[in-house]
């Protein structure tokens, strides 16, 4: 199969924003400059990984995409303001809480200087993070989430101190108390207001939006704001109306209501309050994970440069309906700027599940109900395999009730099963690929798919395949070229049944239950599977659960085609540090240890000790 059938196969183009691409020998490449355009084979990296003695489930973060991300939002704000005239001007905030990695959050701060690129941060310990980057004096750092007088206070003298912190208010009472704490710190403070915004977001988190929105001012409530803002004679402190409809905005429609709406409300307010001056638009600007192009939950119908021009035009025509000046633009996209910069590379271990080359042994007094499942796939033709797969559903339930009820043997059962299994498989060799009805072929291939079984925890490495059945773009990193795709599904090592992943993207958009990969042959052709596109809160929402912890991470910078540098490597979490972490230090358990078998100086006894500490001073996933 040559390169661009690969790559339309795994939807590569549609995934990819540009910055994967799979070769002509079948491997994935990572291009982490899309303008220099040089890039490398992911298993070179890993393989530049496990030179220094790391081992699977590895993460990879390419800083140069989170930089490209950061010019490219800037120059399709920029483009969009020159194409409609607008007077204003655009800078964004980049929302730390989307991953707070140190090598992510200094990557993008390095962007700070060319494009006026600040933060936004929604605790304290965000704002202690925020206030100690290098940013340019003119990027904002914008202070959102409910504060107490702490986080007021640091924010305050953190402008105070030269930074262009804005506190964006989210209650009556923020305001009350931020006017109180600036008077006693003696500061002027730049005050946003959080709207609750009538149109709400749309796709899975359109809750976050609308009325019932968890944050954010009413109309009645900026009402009152503003005057007790005038009140104090303080009105002049009010510079920005934000809004957020939510994550993953899928339609665009959605994001178009809801920047007319704020428009029109910064309009009105402006009229009122003449230092006003940004307008922020908040995050939703959406990735493409399933490569659909669609409004489904996991695509976008809508381009990155269709969003900013969006925004950009609408924002300039009710301005200049309402002969307001325009406002500058903030916008907090932190998906679209790093979910690309990150990939999870895990290597299998096993599969489960028989394939098609193990034959089935049927024993010679076998039930009718397994004979009749033998006969049923020798009888299989394009004319009847709906027919003779209705029926093996049915024969197989007698079996399975059989067994149930003390009548069928184990043997029976077991052949029983295997055969449905061929049944189904043979059936599949008569569909057409593109024919047929996709559900039943579904979940055909679902009874045929074997489980690959691979070394990371999907609580740690892609916590929203399981919390909110996200989709990722996933593929082996080698084999890409291969004819033969078979059905497959994915799981984790963790002793959660949940620790699998089930939904995976679909070129109809939504999702399918199975992923087609080459032929996984763990003697001969071991290849590497990927996941895409986790740079977006997976990195950090992670957790330990079955004490599996952080897998090996390392910064890649290509520098030339295939020559790259690896830095910041840190090891994954070790058994000691994981239980540690709950209350069990390493030093208390070999205490107890020794407590319990420091008497005893048998050989056993010793080589036990060994094991001991070799297992607390090792990685938590497999070895392998
Ligand atoms: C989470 C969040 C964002 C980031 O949204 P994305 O959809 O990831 O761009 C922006 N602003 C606020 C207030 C948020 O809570």
């Amino acid at each position: 199969m040559d390169r661009q059938a690969a790559r339309e196969r795994f939807l590569v183009p549609q995934w990819s924003g540009g910055y994967f691409d799979i070769d002509g020998d079948g491997y994935a490449r990572v291009i982490a400059d899309p303008e220099s355009g040089y890039s490398a084979r992911v298993v070179d990296v890993v393989d530049g990984l496990r030179r220094r003695g790391y081992r699977s489930p590895f993460l990879l973060r390419f800083p140069q995409i989170l930089k490209h991300r950061v010019r490219r939002l800037h120059e399709a704000f920029g483009a969009a303001i020159e194409e409609f005239d607008y007077p204003g001007s655009y800078q964004g905030v980049y929302p730390v809480k989307v991953n707070q990695q140190r090598a992510v959050i200094e990557a993008l701060v390095e962007e700070s200087g060319r494009h006026r690129y600040g933060l936004e941060v929604g605790s304290k310990g965000e704002l202690v993070l925020a206030l100690m980057q290098d940013l340019s004096p003119d990027a904002l750092v914008v202070c959102n989430g409910f504060k107490d007088r702490d986080y007021i206070e640091l924010a305050l003298r953190g402008g105070q101190a030269g930074t262009r912190v804005l506190l964006i208010c989210e209650t009556i009472h923020e305001v009350s108390e931020i006017l109180d704490v600036a008077r006693a710190v003696g500061v002027q403070p730049r005050i946003g207001f959080r709207a609750r915004l009538h149109s709400g977001g749309s796709g899975k988190w359109s809750e976050s939006g609308g009325h019932h929105a968890k944050f954010g001012l009413s109309t009645l409530e900026i009402v009152r704001c503003v005057e007790l803002m005038e009140d104090s004679g303080c009105a002049d402190a009010l510079e920005c109306v934000h809004f957020h409809v939510g994550s993953q905005i899928s339609d665009i429609l959605a994001i178009k209501e809801a920047v007319k709406e704020a428009a029109r409300l910064y309009c009105h307010v402006r009229k009122r309050v003449p230092s006003l001056r940004y307008l922020d638009l908040g995050g939703g600007l959406g990735v493409d994970y399933d490569g659909s192009s669609t409004m489904s939950s996991w695509s976008q119908n809508y381009t990155l440069e269709e969003y900013c021009r969006d925004c950009v035009w609408n924002v300039a025509s009710v301005c200049e309906q309402e002969d307001v000046p325009p406002p500058t633009l903030i916008s907090e996209s932190g998906r679209a700027v790093t979910a690309f910069a990150s990939l999870v590379v895990v290597s299998p271990l096993k599969v489960i599940g028989r394939t098609a080359d193990v034959s089935v042994d049927v024993p010679g007094d076998a039930c009718h109900q397994v004979e009749e499942l033998r006969a049923s796939l020798d009888e299989m033709t394009a004319g009847n395999w709906r027919e003779l797969v209705n029926d093996a559903r049915a024969l197989s339930d007698e079996v399975i009730l059989g067994f149930k009820m003390g009548f069928v043997s184990l043997e029976d059962r077991a052949a029983g099963e295997a055969l449905f299994a061929d049944v189904c498989r043979r059936a599949l060799t008569f569909i057409e690929p593109e024919g047929g009805d996709p559900e039943e072929i579904q979940d055909l291939m679902l009874t045929v798919a074997p489980m690959i079984v691979c070394n990371f925890s999907v609580f740690q490495s892609t916590p929203d395949t399981w919390a909110v059945r996200q989709v990722f773009p996933i593929m082996p990193l080698s084999s890409l070229t291969e004819e033969d795709l078979h059905p497959y599904t994915l799981g984790d090592i963790t002793c959660d049944s949940d620790g699998r992943i089930d939904d995976f993207l679909s070129s109809e958009g939504g999702c399918k239950k199975t992923i087609q990969f080459p032929v996984l042959d763990l003697e001969n052709n071991p290849y590497l599977i990927g996941i895409f596109l986790v740079g977006a809160y997976q990195d950090t929402l992670g957790d330990f659960h079955n004490l599996f912890g952080s897998a090996n991470e390392v910064s890649v910078f290509i520098e030339q085609d295939d020559t790259f540098q690896l830095r910041n490597h840190s090891r994954g979490t070790t058994v000691s540090e994981a239980v540690s972490m709950f209350g069990f230090p390493r030093e208390e358990l070999i205490h107890r240890f020794d407590d319990r078998h420091g008497g005893d100086d048998s050989p056993e006894s010793i080589r036990y000790r060994d094991c001991f500490l070799r297992v607390l001073s090792s990685g938590t996933y497999l070895r392998r």
